[in-house]
């Protein structure tokens, strides 16, 4: 009895800050969701799916005041060069995005996760990055003497868990940003009516970083102006940018766990008279894809294709890319709540750093691109129960 009044307690304090109890929450969704798991048997392995409770699992994650008390902590503690600070922009409810510099080597590499706010599983690998690469190991070490990682693990910090509500009621996490300025007639491209922008087709890629993409004058979205100053900041050669994508199979039945496309925006380059410098930064783009590739080939939990991306110069890969960086986009599987959190976690993480230890001793310059070039096309879309439409890029 006194066990069963604790846990109603328990719940109680959850539901009134649901972010504060990470791993009492993550127990309680756990929970709650034991025998409620359907699926057709479409894929090998058959699930997980997302459930009727994947807001209750949210609760596994870092709210934005525990993000930034993680990050926080992890500086406290962390051994050699490390700098917790803000982004040049505020989110539009006037939040900091959090960025955090590890090492003070010459060559530099910027990540960026969570562009979208519903793609929120990678965040939790670039708190893992960040942890590792600030720590006393010998390779930490060697890592921070040769290069500057510059990692916003959670670029959109309104779409995520801001307390806010759309023109229509709904609530984060959410893909875009917050700006719901749009509700009748005809709103700008790449915006959600009612509530705000895609970031991720937002960024800049002219010699200005403060331009609208599409329409000339100010960028209206201050996350990718944001990230785009920063890209000016810091000149990084190489860009990886992580989200979440549908749930896919291969020819064989096989569930794929990741996806990733170097920049592809050839007709903006040509247009920009920037042709040969984007051809160079495709050909590093695609040794980054060969070292993510090499190195989750070892596990057996990862099963990669290239990402059937489109040529829109304002997305992150591209923008980067027209820019001259390495730029790369990696999807992992997603839509799924936060039951496989674990092992996209741990691939998205081994991917990010299995390229910041190849730039860091320069084994990256020397990939292989073919190996990237030969990574077969994403199969078909599975449909998952209550999975919402999946959303590109
Ligand atoms: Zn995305």
């Amino acid at each position: 009895m006194a066990l069963l009044s604790n846990l109603t307690d328990t719940k109680l304090s959850i539901f009134k800050n649901r972010f504060t109890f990470v791993s009492v929450g993550f127990l309680l969704a756990t929970t709650v969701t034991i025998g409620t798991l359907s699926a057709a048997p479409q894929s090998k392995p058959n699930g997980p799916w997302p459930t009727d409770e994947q807001t209750l699992s949210l609760a596994a994650l870092r709210g934005y005041e525990q993000l930034w008390k993680t990050l926080e902590s992890i500086e406290k503690s962390a051994k050699g060069a490390f700098e917790l600070s803000v982004a040049p922009r505020q989110s539009n409810t006037g939040r900091e995005i959090p960025v955090v510099t590890i090492g003070h080597g010459p060559d530099s590499i910027m990540i960026i996760a969570q562009q979208h706010g519903n793609e929120y599983v990678v965040s939790e690998a670039m708190i893992q990055l960040i942890k590792d690469l600030s720590d006393n190991s010998a390779e930490s070490k060697r890592i921070r003497e040769a290069i500057t990682l510059t990692v916003v693990p959670r670029v959109n910090v309104d779409g995520f868990d801001a307390e806010v509500e759309d023109a229509f009621g709904n609530t984060p996490p959410w893909r875009q940003n917050y700006d719901p300025f749009c509700v009748a007639g005809p709103c700008p491209p790449f915006y959600q009516r009612g509530r705000g922008y895609d970031i991720n087709r937002y960024h800049s890629y002219l010699d200005e970083a403060d331009i609208d993409p599409y329409v000339g004058g100010p960028n209206p979205v201050p996350e990718s102006l944001a990230m785009r100053e920063l890209y000016d900041e810091r000149q990084p050669l190489v860009v990886i940018d992580f989200h979440h994508q549908g749930s896919y199979v291969d020819p064989d039945g096989n569930l794929i766990t990741g996806s990733t496309l170097w920049p592809n925006a050839t007709a903006a380059a040509i247009a920009l008279g920037r042709e040969a410098e984007f051809e160079d930064a495709v050909v590093l783009s695609k040794k980054v894809v060969t070292v993510m590739a090499l190195e989750l080939e070892q596990y057996g939990y990862a099963n990669l294709t290239l990402y059937p991306g489109t040529t829109t110069p304002g997305i992150a890969r591209n923008a980067y890319g027209l820019l001259g960086a390495g730029s790369v986009l990696f999807e992992m599987r997603g839509g799924i709540g936060t039951k496989s959190n674990g092992y996209i976690t741990k691939t998205a993480y081994n991917a990010a750093k299995a390229v910041v230890a190849a730039l860091a001793d320069g084994s990256l310059f020397d990939a292989d691109v073919t190996i990237a070039e030969g990574l077969p096309p994403r199969g078909p879309g599975i449909g998952a129960p209550n999975e919402d439409e999946a959303e590109v890029e």
